[in-house]
């Protein structure tokens, strides 16, 4: 998921609108912003879809005053309506609570239990309902004291944005999953899951929110507090392979120079001796192929055309749909193609759906020889953490052998990342970085049943 907030700004809601547009990669499912006027009241607009499609003018006439929160909601089937739609805005004792999250709560369920045997009523399926009730029944005496109280037993992945009548209040948990940073745009402060929301409303990047910090802005200035107990850094690695955007600067460093790392260290790790092209898969790999081509000094081609009104493929929720899309979604060059052995990289396979119908597509194409190059690692476990990997049977790189792979993906040759090589890509170094998915070593209890509640 996205997260965007704005506080002290007096177009605060249309700020966060513009800002979604920059997270819309980081869920495409639902859209929503909640905006708090100059006497503290609070209204909500979300919808099902794209940001270009969930706020209608009038909708946003409505959105006054000078605090907004927003959300881009990301995840697979099963969880597709509008109840799961963020932010949250709930009403307690004549006052107000709203919650953008990102992330993956991995003791929700029993979270919930509790606060259900408590007499709480929950009107969503989101492991995130859990912090509202909690901030709810939370007695600190500041805005963040309460939010701090509310995430203590609290485990998983967690950046927030929370609204509490008149203070936003952010945190992010201590493992530091996923990115959250800070930004100034004169004397409003802004939030963003990554800076290139920032960019796009002219606010400059001021730092990273740390992992385990929660900071508090109102009338009264900015507080930050270090309440949360704290533990290991596992920042997500696949926001760097995956899952952010080339222009952003994520854990301290660019996501596209930490790709072209990628791709420069998988072509020292697995040359593809005597072949003609490389390309990628537009458009999350296109920076880990110009790495490749750089490294093996091969020419870079745009040998596949992406469609770009057609959305992430894996957000499909059925096979079928998955695979008819993928010939919507992409067509090959063939003058670039044809009678060449040609190098196709791509960022990660998951299900190897896309990867499969590429490959044939390839080969339609006219290929003489089809060598795939993968920056990351295979993906062979499951992620509790707020990327909504498929469960380990839909996982392909879990279920066959290298050779197996090779013979149903219909590929040459195969070659992915080491996780050791993936790591080493990475800013200020290997260390620091939950690889759980590659490696299968999760660095915490994971979830007792993951298929209950649904990610934030
Ligand atoms: P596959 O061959 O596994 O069907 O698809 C691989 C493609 O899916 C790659 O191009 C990769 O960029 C993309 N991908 C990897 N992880 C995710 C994800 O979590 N969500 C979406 N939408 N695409 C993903
Ligand atoms: Fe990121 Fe994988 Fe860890 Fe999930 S399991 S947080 S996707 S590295
Ligand atoms: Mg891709």
């Amino acid at each position: 998921c996205g997260i965007f907030g704005v506080y002290g700004h007096k177009d605060a809601a249309a700020l966060t609108q513009l800002g979604l547009y920059s997270l819309q990669h980081r869920g495409q499912e639902s859209a929503g912003i909640v905006a708090v006027d100059d006497i503290g009241h609070a209204r909500v607009s979300r919808a099902m879809g794209l940001v270009s499609e969930g706020f209608a003018d009038d909708e946003m006439a409505v959105l006054q005053g000078p605090i907004a929160i927003g959300h881009t909601r990301y995840s697979t089937a099963g969880s597709s309506a509008i109840e799961n739609a963020q932010p949250v805005l709930a009403r307690v004792r004549r006052s107000h609570i709203a919650l953008a999250h990102n992330g993956n709560l991995t003791n929700a369920v029993e979270l919930r239990r509790a606060l259900e045997d408590d007499g709480a009523i929950f009107s969503s399926t989101m492991d995130s309902e859990v912090i509202v009730h909690r901030i709810a029944r939370a007695t600190g005496d500041t805005p963040e004291a309460k939010v701090a109280e509310a995430l203590q037993g609290v485990e998983g992945a967690y950046c927030l944005l929370v609204v509490l009548d008149e203070t936003v209040i952010v945190a992010r948990d201590p493992h530091g999953w996923r990115p959250l940073v800070m930004g100034r745009l004169a004397d409003s402060i802004v939030f963003a899951s990554e800076t290139c929301a920032l960019d796009i409303v002219g606010a400059v990047v001021e730092r990273e929110i740390q992992p385990g910090e929660i900071v508090a802005v109102d009338s009264h200035g900015i507080r930050s507090l270090r309440a949360l107990e704290s533990a290991p850094l596992n920042r997500c690695v696949f926001e760097h392979v995956y899952f952010a955007r080339p222009d952003s600067k994520v854990f301290g460093g660019s996501v596209d120079r930490s790709r072209r790392a990628l791709g420069r260290q998988l072509a020292r790790e697995c040359p593809a001796i005597g072949a003609e092209v490389v390309f990628a898969v537009p458009d999350s790999s296109n920076s880990a192929a110009l790495g490749f081509a750089e490294e093996s000094g091969i020419p870079y081609e745009l040998a596949l055309i992406r469609n770009h009104y057609v959305g992430r493929t894996f957000i499909q929720p059925t096979q079928s749909g998955r695979n008819a899309k993928v010939k919507v979604k992409y067509n090959p060059v063939r003058e670039i193609i044809e009678g060449k052995k040609v190098v196709m990289v791509d960022d990660s396979i998951v299900r190897g759906t896309t990867t499969r119908g590429l490959v044939s597509l390839v080969r339609a194409a006219g290929a003489k020889e089809v060598h795939m190059r993968v920056s990351s690692a295979p993906i062979i476990s499951p992620c509790y953490y707020g990327i909504d990997t498929p469960r380990r049977e839909e996982l392909i790189a879990a279920q066959m052998t290298h050779e197996e792979l090779v013979r149903h993906l219909g590929v040459d040759s195969l070659g992915y990342l080491s996780i050791d090589g993936m790591l080493s890509a990475m800013p200020e170094g290997p260390s620091g970085y939950c690889h759980a998915c590659f490696s299968g070593r999760y660095p915490t209890a994971t979830p007792a049943d993951p298929e209950l509640l649904r990610a934030g």
